[in-house]
C-alpha cells in the first residue's frame, strides 16, 4: 500500500551542544519519506527551489520515493529553518524560518496523487494540509502533524483540520500548548473529543505514548549513550510508525503498537548524525536488529517462572 507525504523539503542550520551545521538537507517530508520507504512505496509531494540540486536529491534516489510530485521553482529559494538545542535536546529553539518557495506553495495533486491509502500531511501550514486533505479521496487513513508555530499563529485553521484526520501525531508540549492543559492524558483526550481515534505524543528522550478512546500504550525511547542531533526525530518516527501501518493489510492494535516500535527504531537512528546522514547508511537489517533490541528492553514475565 502507498503513502503519499506532502510537507516541508528544507535546508536547515543546526546548532546542539556537540557541533554545527550551517546548512544541511532537512523538511519534515524529507525525514518521513526516507523512513517510511523501508517499509512502502511513498509518492513525496512538495517544493523547493532551484538551489536544490541533483545531489541534493540523492538521499531519495535507491528508495521507493516517487518524486513525481516534487515541483522545483526557477528563481526561487528553498525553505530555510534554522534551530538550536541546548543540553535539553527535547526542546527545539527556532532562531530563523525563511518561507522561501513555500510562501507561494498551493498543492495540486495529480490524478495518480488523488487515491492514496494513507495520506501524512507533514509540518506545514494547516490550511495547506486541509486543502491537499480535500484533493484526495478519502483515503484508508489520514494521520497529521503539526508544531507550536501553527498552534500559536493558525489555531482555528488547526483545529479545522484536527476534526479531519484519523490520527494525529504530536509533541507532548505541543499538546499542553493546544488545549492549555497541565497533565497531558486529560489534554489528549480534549484533541480526541474532537474526532481522531488515535493520537500519539511524542515525548522525546522518553518515548512515546499512543491514546485512543479506550486504551494507552508507552513505548520508551532507545536508549542511546550518544544523542547528536534530534531534528528530524519526530518526522522519522512518523515515517516509520505510518511506513509500517500501510504495509499491513489492516491495522489492528497488534501492529500499531509494532508500527509505534518501529517508529522509535528509525528515529533512534536519525538523531545519531546530523541531517540524514544516519539514514543514509543504515539498511532494512539495522532496522530489524534494533526492533529485536527493543523487544528485550520492554519485555518481562507477568509470574514466577
Ligand atoms: P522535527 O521532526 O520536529 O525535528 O522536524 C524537523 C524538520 O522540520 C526540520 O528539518 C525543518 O526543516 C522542518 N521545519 C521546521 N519548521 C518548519 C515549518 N514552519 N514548516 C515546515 N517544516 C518545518
Amino acid at each position: 500500500m502507498s503513502i503519499l507525504v506532502v510537507g516541508s523539503v528544507a535546508f536547515d542550520a543546526i546548532q546542539t551542544p556537540f557541533g554545527k551545521v550551517d546548512r544541511c538537507l532537512g523538511g519534515s517530508a524529507t525525514y518521513f519519506s526516507v523512513a517510511a520507504s523501508f517499509f512502502t512505496e511513498v509518492d513525496l509531494v512538495a517544493v523547493v527551489g532551484d538551489d536544490f540540486t541533483d545531489d541534493d536529491l540523492s538521499i531519495f534516489r535507491g528508495r521507493n520515493v516517487n518524486l513525481d510530485g516534487l515541483q522545483r521553482v526557477a528563481g526561487a529559494k528553498t525553505f530555510f529553518w534554522s534551530g538550536e538545542y541546548g543540553f535539553d535536546l527535547n526542546v527545539a529553539k527556532t532562531r530563523d524560518t525563511q518561507l522561501n518557495v513555500f510562501a507561494d506553495f498551493k498543492p495540486e495533486l495529480s490524478e495518480k496523487h488523488r487515491n492514496p491509502d494513507v495520506l501524512f500531511l507533514a509540518n506545514i501550514q494547516p490550511d495547506l494540509q486541509l486543502d491537499v486533505l480535500k484533493q484526495c479521496r478519502r483515503p484508508r487513513l489520514v494521520a497529521l502533524d503539526t508544531m507550536n508555530l501553527w498552534i500559536a499563529t493558525a489555531k482555528e485553521s488547526l483545529t479545522r483540520i484536527l476534526r479531519e484526520v484519523d490520527l494525529v501525531v504530536i509533541n507532548e508540549a505541543e499538546v499542553r500548548q493546544y488545549t492549555e492543559e497541565a497533565n497531558l492524558i486529560k489534554g489528549a483526550r480534549q484533541i480526541l473529543a474532537l474526532g481522531p481515534k488515535t493520537l500519539v505524543v511524542k515525548r522525546g528522550e522518553y518515548g512515546v505514548m499512543m491514546i485512543t478512546a479506550d486504551a494507552v500504550f508507552a513505548a520508551p525511547a532507545y536508549p542511546l549513550e550518544a544523542v547528536f542531533d534530534p531534528t528530524g526525530a519526530g518526522d522519522t518516527f512518523a515515517g516509520g510508525f505510518l511506513g509500517y501501518l500501510a504495509s499491513r493489510a489492516e491495522v489492528t492494535d497488534r501492529d500499531l503498537r509494532r508500527a509505534i516500535i518501529f517508529g522509535s527504531v528509525l528515529a533512534s537512528f536519525t538523531v545519531e548524525k546530523f541531517s540524514l546522514d544516519r539514514l543514509r547508511e543504515i539498511t532494512l537489517n539495522d532496522v530489524y536488529d534494533r526492533y529485536q533490541e527493543f523487544r528485550a528492553l520492554t519485555h518481562f514475565d507477568d509470574h514466577e517462572q
